[in-house]
């Protein structure tokens, strides 16, 4: 979304590709419904660190009314802010449809035709009026699974280096929460299901994500964590694995929904508002680009000299039965590292970017920067970067890093270069 924004605003002629009849990716199709990412904890004060397209994105579900106050988490370390899908969901319409860009729907990328193994002439989509080749300059893969790339031939990894990748989730929300007897629950959550196990309940996972939306009646829950009969993650890239995982979703938040009436005040008369459309994917495979993003350079708020943004989201793995937070050491640190532009850029392949949870990452920096706040801004770089290397005849790996990030900056992007400033949220 946010690359076909940059690239059409930039004038270049932009096909935004999509397999659903909607954008926001697992943002909405997984009701993840929390933005995460666009704040960072700058030595203590908590700031926005996402402008750009991002920034846009977020104001116009502000201004839908789908939008709730930004809210603090594990004592004081980090900001996060809730949204509403349906408001999402109009908003990137309006962003997309509003750059320039062409809107195609409901089509399924499902291979390529290279010129040369360097070179992609044509994307397959799959649609309801038949397969379609669409032929491009340059193609920027958004798909999350790196679905263009790995069909390119661009190298990949996937998971940990013994396979193991961060567990998915399916979402939900419920409704009518008393909110007054609900209080902060959120605190209490990890207590009551320890309780409710010495009952007999059982859980997937520990470190349940449980919190209210704009709407105080209506809270999500990220409780949910789908493995396969061997424990291992279920696998995003393989449609035997998801379908059990959906119904493995499905099953887990019956049982967790029985035990939030039970055990939470205020949840007694709630109902199931909803169920996400599919399983929530964190992590499949990752594009080997011309840089790797570590956990090391997330837990080190590390600089890049070519650096598109930021990313101000800690190390949030999800491991075996639980969640592993790990976080630099704010608010001592200036609470974010840069993204570079290598890591937006594959290995192999000339005319191809890649952006989102989908880039050149290593496991753990991945467990950090995919979040949507980072994915919004390598989208814009990618958008960026493919129209200048298209102004200028050149690869998309030759284009010239200052200009880019002269661009972004006009363009309202954060890159969090001396001088650059956050936006305080009180
Ligand atoms: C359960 C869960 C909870 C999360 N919680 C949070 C949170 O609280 N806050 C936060 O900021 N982040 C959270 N995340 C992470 C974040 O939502 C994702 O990492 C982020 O949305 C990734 O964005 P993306 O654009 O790279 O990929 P995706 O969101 O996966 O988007 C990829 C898009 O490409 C489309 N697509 C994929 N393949 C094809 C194809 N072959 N052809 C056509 N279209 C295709 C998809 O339909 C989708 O629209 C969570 C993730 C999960 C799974």
């Amino acid at each position: 979304m946010s690359a076909a924004v940059a690239a059409a605003r930039a004038g270049c002629r932009t096909l935004m590709i999509e397999r659903y009849g909607f954008m926001g990716g697992m943002g909405t199709a997984a009701g993840v419904t929390n933005f995460c990412g666009l704040h960072a904890n700058v030595f203590g004060s908590h700031q926005r660190v996402v402008a750009g397209v991002g920034g846009e994105l977020v104001d116009r579900i502000g201004a839908l009314g789908g939008l709730a106050t930004p809210h603090i988490l594990f004592g004081g370390k980090i900001a996060a802010q809730a949204y509403d899908t349906a408001a999402y969901k109009l908003a990137a319409d309006t962003l997309v449809v509003d750059s320039g860009a062409q809107i195609l729907f409901h089509a399924y990328a499902v291979g390529v035709q290279m010129d040369d193994e360097a070179r992609i002439r044509a994307l397959f989509v799959e649609t309801k009026s038949g397969r379609h080749a669409v032929l491009g300059r340059i193609f920027i893969d958004a798909s999350g699974d790196g679905d263009l790339a790995a069909a390119a031939g661009a190298p990949f990894e996937k998971g940990d280096g013994d396979g193991g990748m961060l567990y998915p989730s399916t979402m939900f929300r419920v409704n009518g929460v008393d909110a007054a007897r609900a209080g902060d629950a959120w605190n209490h959550f990890g207590a009551w299901m320890e309780k409710a196990e010495a009952e007999g309940h059982r859980f997937a996972r520990k470190t349940p994500i449980i919190r209210p939306q704009k709407n105080p009646a209506e809270w999500r829950a990220n409780v949910t964590q789908l493995s396969n009969a061997d424990g291992s993650a279920i696998d995003g890239t393989d449609a035997w694995q998801l379908s059990a995982g959906e119904l493995q979703g499905r099953r887990q938040i019956a049982d967790f929904y029985q035990f939030l009436r039970a055990y939470a005040p205020g949840f007694e008369q709630s109902y199931l508002l909803e169920i996400a459309p599919q399983v929530g994917i964190r992590e499949t495979r990752r594009v080997v680009g011309e840089y790797q993003l570590t956990e090391d350079d997330v837990l080190g708020c590390v600089d890049f000299a070519d650096t598109i943004g930021v990313n101000g989201w800690p190390i949030e793995a999800h491991v075996a039965g639980n969640v592993v937070f790990k976080f630099a050491d704010v608010p001592n640190v200036r609470g974010y590292n840069q993204l570079p532009l290598r890591m937006i850029l594959p290995q192999r392949v000339d005319n191809l970017l890649v952006a989102g949870r989908c880039a050149s990452m290593t496991h753990m920096g991945q467990s950090a920067a995919r979040v949507t706040g980072a994915c919004f801004v390598m989208g814009e770089a990618a958008g960026t970067a493919a129209a200048q290397a298209l102004r200028h005849g050149q690869r998309v790996r030759d284009v010239d890093v200052a200009l880019l990030q002269a661009t972004l900056q006009a363009n309202g992007a954060f890159l969090g270069l001396p001088g650059d400033e956050g936006q305080p949220i009180g």
